[in-house]
């Protein structure tokens, strides 16, 4: 059985919704050294975005390089701050 491992990163900086990123290794939005976060070898984009949720409380997979698992989360027009400022990264 053949599974694709693929390393992936999850951005330390937020998008401009407060939302961080997973891209897989190579990726070229991937965020320079000190800007990103090793998150592990995964054989799945949702699975890294799992675990990247353990670090930060919005994540979501690249749209270049991750296909997004989480269609049925909406759009949710409030707009609040970052909830999660106060992170201790690794
Ligand atoms: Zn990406």
């Amino acid at each position: 059985m053949n599974v694709l491992i693929v390393r992936y990163f999850v951005n330390t900086l937020a998008a401009p919704d407060g939302r961080r990123e997973v891209h897989a290794n190579g990726c070229r939005y991937l965020g320079d050294f000190g800007q990103r976060l090793y998150l592990g070898a995964f054989a799945s984009s949702e699975a890294a975005v799992t675990e990247g949720r353990n670090y930060y409380s919005d994540v979501r997979g690249c749209p270049s390089c991750s296909r997004p698992s989480e269609r049925h989360e909406g759009r949710k027009a409030s707009s609040r701050g970052d909830e999660q400022r106060n992170v201790s990264q690794p």
